[in-house]
């Protein structure tokens, strides 16, 4: 981040990671150890504090692996799967370009697919819908603007289809508590709710998923199975996707902070958009999710493509900040106009009339007074 153009008066996002004294008693520790990447004690560390964090009830909490960024993290669970080349993948329209950029690095061929009107998730009947039309061999659901995806739906799709399903949670930690039924897939991008700076970590299971995303992450390098290959021997394609020891701790200190930051978020989002819900005449709504999800951006839906552009250039002439989150929807995009699709009203709808305005924690009252005043003249 390299922070606001000076004409911007309320910045759209100001990250808020870890300070040096949050990180260094980390930052210590790799001095100490002198060990700087390649599954050090750091990432090990926040591997097991992360699953930890998925543990429920009395089932026995998921294997996290951490890779270098969400990304990377959804293309090697993608490539762990082993499905054949270009077999067709189901992702949603409205979601981050990322979904698509890791479906097409791992050899696949994304099938794009509208999203709930209430929700804007892909879902698990309109995934049933999808199957029925083209052969998928896997579904990239999306935590759409960090909120969760219905895990329990998933399970159930899973079982009856058999669909391995990779959920892009990227910006969903804290709110996506479930890994479903193959995998869950989180960012840790500095623009995300739980941050490193750049980072990623894939949850799953499936201990048999988890050791293949390690070994792919690690250029396929065989380092576990000496019956099957000489260590160190290439058995499956990889990349370098390993976080180093530097984001483990920067990823530590995050999750040293997450109690407190996710009960800010929480409350400035609810405080923030009851100010702007009970603006008279400002006609919005608003995705549909469990309250106490923890946000990573605020998004509008306003009633019209109209008042959403009167709306954005108003907001750009006061110096505020906004952006069309995740648009355009991806088949919009001249790099993937050759993706198989079907019509996605809802998602162009959705598309017409969205806007993202400023939201994060160093969002203060004036700032918050002057999004409203610049939406009250609108309304
Ligand atoms: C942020 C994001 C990603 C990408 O994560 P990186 O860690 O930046 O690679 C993928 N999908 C969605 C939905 C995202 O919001």
């Amino acid at each position: 981040m390299t922070g606001p153009p000076p004409k911007v008066r309320v910045p759209l996002l100001v990250a808020e990671l870890p300070t040096l004294d949050r990180l260094a008693p980390y930052l210590e520790r790799i001095d100490r150890s002198r060990w700087y990447s390649n599954f050090g004690p750091l990432v090990q560390e926040l591997e097991q504090r992360l699953a930890a964090s998925f543990q429920r009830g009395g089932r026995r909490a998921p294997t996290v692996v951490t890779v270098g960024n969400g990304t990377v993290g959804i293309e090697l669970a993608l490539r762990a799967l082993d499905l054949p080349p270009n077999a067709p993948v189901l992702v949603p329209a409205l979601t981050f370009v990322a979904t698509a950029n890791a479906v097409l690095s791992a050899g696949l061929r994304p099938v794009v697919w509208d999203v709930d009107p209430d929700s804007w998730l892909l879902t698990p009947e309109s995934a049933d819908e999808a199957a029925a039309e083209f052969p998928i061999r896997a579904v990239v659901p999306v935590a759409t603007y960090g909120c969760p995806q219905d895990t329990q739906g998933w399970t159930r799709f899973h079982a009856r289809t058999g669909i391995p399903v990779v959920i892009d949670a990227a910006a969903g930690f804290g709110n996506q508590t479930d890994c479903g039924p193959t995998c869950s897939i989180f960012s840790l991008h500095a623009t995300k709710p739980l941050a490193a700076g750049e980072g990623g970590f894939v949850v799953t299971r499936d201990a048999k998923l988890a050791r293949a995303v390690r070994q792919l992450s690690n250029f396929g390098i065989n380092l576990t199975d000496p019956k099957s290959a000489p260590i160190g021997a290439v058995t499956m394609i990889g990349t370098n996707g390993k976080m180093s020891e530097y984001h483990a701790a920067v990823g530590l200190a995050s999750l040293d902070a997450w109690p407190e930051n996710s009960v800010r978020r929480r409350a400035l989002y609810q405080s923030y958009t009851e100010s702007i819900r009970a603006i008279p005449g400002l006609r919005t709504t608003w995705q549909q999710a469990p309250d106490d999800c923890v946000r990573s951006v605020c998004c509008l839906l306003l009633d019209s493509a109209r008042r959403r552009n009167r709306v954005e250039s108003m907001l750009d002439s006061l110096g505020i900040g906004t952006r069309r989150w995740y648009l355009p929807l991806l088949d919009r995009h001249p790099a993937f106009a050759h993706m198989a699709h079907r019509p996605t009203p809802v998602a162009y709808d959705l598309a017409e009339r969205l806007l993202g305005i400023p939201f994060h924690l160093n969002l203060d009252a004036a700032s918050r007074a002057e999004v409203v005043a610049g939406l009250t003249a609108v309304a």
